[in-house]
């Protein structure tokens, strides 16, 4: 069993922390209140009291939350000089408070750096870029405020993304690409899931904490968890809190008008080369079709026709990549996974002006 979907819960990984277990090491963090000091599970230091520990996925979450490492398990990796952990430290808590993600410039002045080292250091002991770090923190306030707003449009902002950047810009999905999780079935992540009825039959949407990783069909409202279940066959599938409800709806919505602007964040999860097919792919307007020969000379290999055909098998984002706008050669309407009756459907759909 991978690490990560061994100490999924607090329960667990307490258990780890008790027995000092080696293996768990990297799969999380835990910090002690009382002291502010953060450890890796398997440290050899007096065991503290249940009630004053808290659990973090990653080193750089708890050093934003404030905690310090541990210099005997040395949580960060590496022994830190200490003004440059001081440093880093804040540098951390500046992002964590800003609105936006601050200039790396920025960043680097109020610490007397020059922003190469800076970001070098930053790399090095926190192990993320401070943009990758930041866009991590706005993803989880992101997915918590989610939970406790009404509107999707509402939590977006209040999770310090703006209307110019953030999961309104396209070619910001990247930084919710996960490839390497995405090759491990999606370990260790949690897929909210709700399901609707739309034009096209049962629709369900599931979101990680990142975005919308899926929007499929079926013909039995029943059997859509296991088909979800099955696109990320290591995920953790689960029924989706009241507050999807309005992100379900706009989904459900922007399927019936593909025309209008889908703005919600997405969680896309495909190799390097699905994703560059995909990218593709969102380039076609509605009512508009490519041939998977034309969409394998767009990204530069006109002999990968067959390659762009499995990637758009691949697609679990019904209509928000459009894969359905891809025809064979002869024009035909082949293969959608989905079904072919759904595909013809969305493009009459689309000719029609929908
Ligand atoms: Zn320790």
């Amino acid at each position: 069993m991978k690490a990560q979907t061994r100490y999924l819960t607090d329960e667990r990984r307490w258990k780890a922390v008790v027995d000092r277990d080696k293996s768990a090491d990297g799969a999380f963090y835990y910090a002690v209140k009382t002291t502010g000091i953060f450890c890796r599970p398997g440290c050899a230091s007096r065991l503290p009291n249940r009630d004053h520990v808290i659990f973090f996925a990653s080193s750089p979450e708890a050093l934003a939350a404030g905690y310090r490492p541990c210099m005997r398990c040395r949580p960060g990796g590496v022994s830190i000089d200490e003004e440059l952990e001081k440093n880093l430290i804040s540098a951390c808590r500046v992002i964590a408070q800003s609105d936006r993600i601050p200039k790396l410039k920025e960043l680097a002045e109020t610490l007397g750096l020059s922003p190469y080292h800076f970001h070098r250091m930053f790399k090095k002991y926190v192990g993320v870029t401070p943009k990758q770090f930041g866009a991590s923190l706005r993803a989880r306030r992101l997915s918590a405020s989610l939970r406790s707003k009404d509107s999707v449009t509402e939590a977006i902002y209040d999770a310090g993304y703006s209307s110019s950047s953030g999961p309104y810009n396209r070619n910001q999905d990247r930084l919710s690409m996960r490839p390497g999780e995405f090759r491990a079935g999606a370990a260790g992540i949690t897929v909210s899931y709700a399901i609707a009825r739309g034009f096209l039959g049962w629709t369900i949407v599931g979101a990680t904490d990142r975005g919308i990783c899926a929007i499929e069909f079926g013909d039995d409202p029943a059997s859509l968890p296991r088909q979800l279940q099955d696109s990320f066959p290591k995920a953790q599938i689960v029924p989706a809190g009241p507050g999807f409800t309005r992100l379900l709806g706009e989904v459900v919505r922007s399927i019936e008008s593909p025309r209008s602007a889908f703005n919600l964040p997405l969680d896309i999860q495909g190799t390097a080369f699905q994703q560059k097919v995909w990218n593709v792919l969102r380039t076609i307007a509605p009512g508009t079709t490519l041939s998977y020969t034309e969409v394998a000379e767009k990204i530069g290999n006109r002999n990968a026709a067959r390659a762009v055909a499995s990637a758009c098998a691949a697609n679990k984002l019904a209509v928000v990549i459009p894969c359905h706008r891809i025809l064979s050669k002869d024009g035909g309407v082949s293969g959608y996974r989905w079904g072919i009756d759904r595909k013809q459907a969305l493009l009459d759909h689309e000719k029609e002006g929908g």
